[in-house]
């Protein structure tokens, strides 16, 4: 399982529809300062439910949309699709290939397509959860994060012990079902 493909539009300073094609191993993304290195990881956050604007850097989620440019004008909603390899099929779909869709108005509504079918939110934090991909997964290291592990409580050190042994799941349907 790898990142395939990232599908962004009119997400931060990606107004045209861009595709990033990945192969699997190490790619390393190279540019001048201010050229949107940094908002190619913070789609994926973003596309993964990511709901704290600040950590994708922003002051109110309309920020995330573009905003404008020498030329451009603003645009109406973002939309990120983040294709991941499932021929290996470590996500229960009989695809080959799992494309997960967030899109958001300035209204601030988003909606989320799981293979480009209408999905909840919900669905998709199940379907990741413990692959490690989640928005708080140890598969997105962002800076100062590996600090944060160092320094945190050992309670939310277990976590994410507990995300690298697959248990999440199984204590989400547990707290779950002993709410109701
Ligand atoms: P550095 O090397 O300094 O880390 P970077 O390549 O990571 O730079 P980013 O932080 O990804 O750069 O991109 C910043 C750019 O994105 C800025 O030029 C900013 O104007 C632009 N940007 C951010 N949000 C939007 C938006 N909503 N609309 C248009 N442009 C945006
Ligand atoms: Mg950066």
């Amino acid at each position: 399982m790898y990142l395939k493909r990232l599908e962004i539009q009119g997400f931060k300073s990606f107004a045209d529809k861009t595709v990033i094609k990945f192969e699997s191993g190490i790619t390393g993304v190279v540019g001048p300062n201010g050229s949107g290195k940094s908002n190619i990881s913070d789609s994926i956050r973003w596309v993964l439910g990511e709901q704290s604007i600040k950590s994708l850097r922003g002051n109110k989620m309309e920020d995330v949309i573009f905003s404008g440019a020498s030329g451009r004008n603003a645009l109406g909603f973002a939309e990120v699709t983040m294709v991941l390899d499932n021929s290996g099929g470590i996500f229960p779909i009989e695809y080959e290939e799992l494309a997960v869709t967030r899109r958001m108005f300035r209204s601030g509504e988003s909606e989320y397509y799981i293979n480009r079918n209408s999905c909840r939110l919900r669905d998709i934090r199940e379907l990741f959860m413990d692959t490690g991909i989640g928005k708080d997964g140890y598969s997105i290291i962002g800076q100062g994060r590996i600090d944060d592990i160092l320094s945190s409580k050992s309670e939310d050190r277990r976590k994410i012990f507990e995300e690298a042994a697959g248990i999440v799941k199984y204590k989400s349907r547990k707290e779950e079902s002993e709410r109701k």
